[in-house]
């Protein structure tokens, strides 16, 4: 408890506004708020639609421990109107309902398992239709859009600085344009708040007196949802940084044209790009990895992946750093979980509420969710409490569950290893043989050897993981049971 300041650390962001790291100052310390672009719900979510929502839920917590979860409000959406959604719902032949139905449930089976605390708000597009047309309307009645063809466009030269928050002037946007310019638009960057329905899309009434039946652009989904949940002006707005440009250029086109408001959000946060292997991921490629594949397949590593694994993956890169997803950082995090779990599980009576929080992990995530800097001191009370420093323990474990790893969740990873090894004690005299054997043939350069007696136990679904002694420096091997 000593180590709790007497004030807490200064939360410090970078703003893709700004391009730099700010302190953070809500608008209202007791109403913090935050929205982030959630899943268009047509297909699982891949690993890189995990990563923003792992790193806000990091973010959610910081920012519930500092001004207390009561006066925290967290809006995720669900884009569940959008061109994608229709293709696919046609292609597998359901109705749209059911796919939207279906994917948003799956989205949050997956999420809950990487750990992530359910936002306080998730409002859905469709049930958001008419803020969206009273937005349009304001827009066209301000001057800020149009109606062409059934229509209505948001002109982006009617407002001074479009371009703002991706740091792109309109003429350098229009010179390397390549998007098709429909003939009904005044600019070529112009772009779509409502478009007309043909008779299988889905369509609702019109505004500004369109009598075709249409349906919302992407854009302005995230303003009417943002703007009706958060205000006309809110704290924080988050996602990849592959939203930037055009989404959240146009969501702050929309919502400030609308509000005549200096700024939708105070701070943009963006998380960087995520590659499988080294590669960019793509369905071509045959690296498309989603989360529900790592969770229940032995598509990665011929095993299924704890989802607390997959989430200290996606931590231990900084959320602002391109991120690397590869199979030898899931061994990696599983070893080192479970690992942390053996010590807590060891230390059970010592690990009381998580009350002994250390001040450097805050101080760590505080610096712009220095991630790895939390985690760099995670392995230093490791190491302490090997060495029986029972305080240590208490600190990894209360790290940890403010991390997202429940100590609850750690007891029950560490119980399950130690169940599977004390079910059939014969198994692990056989196992610890037969590591035995592979460490005999490695150390005879017989690798073939060495890799057919770990496939072997593979194949009984057991995993061999080699790991370095952290006090002497000998490769070591431990196994655990997996399904
Ligand atoms: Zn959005």
């Amino acid at each position: 408890m000593d180590r709790f300041p007497a004030d807490k650390p200064t939360l410090r962001l970078t703003n893709t506004l700004s391009r730099q790291k700010e302190d953070f100052v809500p608008e209202d310390p007791a109403n913090v708020r935050m929205y982030v672009c959630g899943p268009t719900v047509y297909d699982y979510a891949h690993i890189g639609n995990a990563r923003p929502v792992v790193v806000f839920d990091v973010l959610y917590r910081l920012l519930r421990h500092l001004y207390g979860a009561e006066h925290v409000k967290y809006v995720r959406n669900i884009t569940d109107v959008d061109d994608k959604i229709n293709a696919r719902a046609a292609a597998e032949g359901i109705s749209i309902r059911e796919l939207t139905e279906k994917t948003a449930a799956q989205f949050h089976a997956d999420m809950r398992a990487l750990g992530a605390l359910d936002p306080d708000i998730e409002p859905r597009a469709t049930e958001h239709i008419g803020e969206m047309k009273e937005l349009i309307e304001t827009l066209v009645e301000k001057g800020h859009a149009y109606v062409a063809e059934d229509h209505v466009l948001f002109d982006v030269g009617s407002m001074e600085d479009y371009g703002k928050l991706s740091g792109r002037s309109l003429e350098d946007m229009q010179a390397g344009a390549r998007v098709e310019v429909a003939p009904y638009k005044k600019g070529p960057m112009d772009f779509v708040l409502w478009k007309p329905s043909a008779g299988n899309e889905p369509g609702w009434p019109s505004p500004c007196s369109i009598e075709r039946s249409g349906r919302p652009g992407w854009h302005i989904e995230c303003s009417a949802m943002a703007g009706k949940h958060l205000g006309k002006t809110f704290d924080i707005h988050g996602g990849g940084v592959d939203l930037v440009f055009p989404h959240h250029e146009n969501e702050v086109a929309q919502s400030r044209c609308s509000h005549d408001a200096p700024l939708m959000a105070h701070y943009w946060l963006h998380n960087g790009f995520l590659q499988v292997e080294g590669e960019k991921m793509s369905k071509s490629l045959g690296n498309f990895v989603t989360v529900h594949e790592l969770l229940e397949t032995q598509k990665i590593g011929g095993r299924a992946w704890d989802g607390r694994t997959i989430r200290l993956v996606l931590l231990m890169t900084q959320y602002r750093q391109p991120l690397d997803f590869t199979e030898k950082s899931l061994q990696e995090a599983d070893r080192l979980l479970d690992r942390w779990a053996e010590l807590i599980a060891a230390n059970e009576s010592e690990c009381g509420p998580a009350n002994d929080l250390p001040v450097e992990v805050v101080e760590a995530l505080c610096d712009d969710l220095n991630t790895p800097r939390a985690i760099a001191a995670l392995h230093g009370f490791a190491r302490e409490g090997r060495q029986g420093d029972a305080l240590a323990v208490r600190r990894l474990a209360a790290s940890l569950a403010f991390l997202g790893f429940e100590t609850e969740a750690m007891l029950t990873r560490a119980a399950k290893g130690e169940e599977a090894k004390q079910a059939d004690p014969e198994l692990a005299i056989r196992v610890e043989g037969r590591i035995a054997d592979r460490l005999a043939a490695r150390a005879a350069r017989n690798w073939a050897e060495a890799d057919r007696i770990r496939d072997e136990l593979a194949g009984e679904g057991i995993v061999l993981k080699d790991y370095k002694d952290g006090d002497t420096g000998e490769i070591r091997t431990s196994w655990e049971v997996k399904r």
